[in-house]
């Protein structure tokens, strides 16, 4: 059995799921659909805020791919006291 294998989009580094620095790649989409990857070096103070954003709006564990191969997420719900 073989893993999908990751490298950046921009310096081909290999992501490595046990590395010290794997919660740090962003993976990248467009229209719904995962186009790429990119390590914490390569990201710009942009694109890792974004992600700070989507993660703190989004909740992955609910990450699925729709019949036409995007993904979807649903947002966090918050919690009531
Ligand atoms: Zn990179």
């Amino acid at each position: 059995m073989s893993a999908k294998t990751y490298r950046c989009s921009r310096c081909h580094r290999r992501y490595r799921d046990t590395a010290k620095d794997a919660d740090l790649w962003n993976a990248v989409f467009r229209d719904g659909r995962m186009t790429g990857v990119l390590c914490p070096d390569c990201q710009t103070a942009g694109e890792d805020l974004e992600a700070s954003v989507n993660d703190a709006m989004i909740d992955y564990s609910t990450t699925r791919l729709l019949p036409d191969g995007r993904a979807y997420a649903s947002y966090r719900r918050t919690v009531k006291a």
